[in-house]
């Protein structure tokens, strides 16, 4: 789940002289010089979080979009702690499942979001699967419970998907951060720069990485007909990572981030 590049370098890439790693490269325009020391730092992180919101704005492509005048204040956050119940989801060494990250993550952004008078609906509160009463097998409960996520979306008029999951890569456990994916129509695609773009200013810092298409595996992502992310908050795999994702101080960075990116891309969008 590495991805190398970061928005910046990625964004400029055709213009990078490759001859410093001291050196960034910023959407706007000119290189900023990251290698200063003590006050210097400062002004040049102020200057550099500028230079980001200003080249992030020229940088934004007019691709598909999420939002619409019309429909901005239709639109319903449905947000989706992944796993839940019997589905742990991935677990850290230590012990900790995928399953009660993502909700306590989840249950913070519904708060900011609400806070800053959005509307949003959680496809669960509680450490719980919502198969339906048929299914048997935990293969049967973990199928129906992704179907009924699905029909809960699809179901929902407005709806713009945000899928909240851990990750894990116990092969490479010095991997870390995290990591926005969108649907594989791209209706979330502009969505999921966003976040990213804000992910990697915040709990990115130094480890930035790029927003990337769905695998075709995830059911949920390619059975929603709405503009759909998912957000990797983290590596359950690295032990470091693991436990700050336990952290209210860790989660409430996660959440702002998030939530400053969703809120980026809607006035990028609505603005007239
Ligand atoms: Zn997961």
């Amino acid at each position: 789940m590495e991805t190398g590049l970061s928005f910046c370098r990625r964004r400029c890439y055709n213009r990078n002289t490759g001859q410093n790693n001291a050196h960034r490269l910023v959407p706007g325009g000119g290189i900023v010089f990251i290698a200063v020391k003590g006050k210097s730092l400062v002004f040049f992180g102020v200057l550099v979080c500028l230079l980001l919101a200003v080249g992030l704005r020229a940088a934004y492509p007019a691709a598909r979009s999420v939002f619409s005048p019309a429909e901005k204040d239709g639109v319903v956050y449905v947000l989706d702690p992944g796993h839940g119940g019997e589905d742990g989801g991935a677990v850290s060494a230590s012990g900790e499942r995928e399953s009660d990250v993502n909700l306590a993550v989840t249950l913070r952004l519904d708060a900011l979001l609400r806070l800053c008078g959005r509307k949003t609906l959680l496809t669960r509160r509680e450490d719980v699967s919502i198969y339906s009463p048929e299914a048997e097998t935990l293969r049967q409960k973990k199928a129906s419970d992704l179907k009924n996520r699905a029909a809960l979306v699809n179901g929902t008029p407005g709806a713009v998907l945000v899928s909240i999951h851990q990750n894990s890569l116990p092969t490479v456990p010095s991997v870390h951060g995290a990591q926005v994916f969108f649907d594989r129509k791209g209706m979330g695609a502009a969505l999921a720069l966003s976040v990213q773009g804000a992910l990697n200013r915040s709990v990115n810092a130094g480890n930035e990485k790029q927003e990337k298409m769905i695998d075709p595996s995830i059911y949920l992502m390619k059975s929603v007909d709405c503009p759909a992310i998912l957000v990797e908050c983290g590596f359950l795999s690295n032990r470091d990572e693991a436990a700050r994702l336990q952290t209210p101080e860790h989660q409430k960075t996660l959440t702002a981030a998030i939530a400053a990116g969703i809120l980026s891309a809607e006035e990028r969008e609505t603005a007239p």
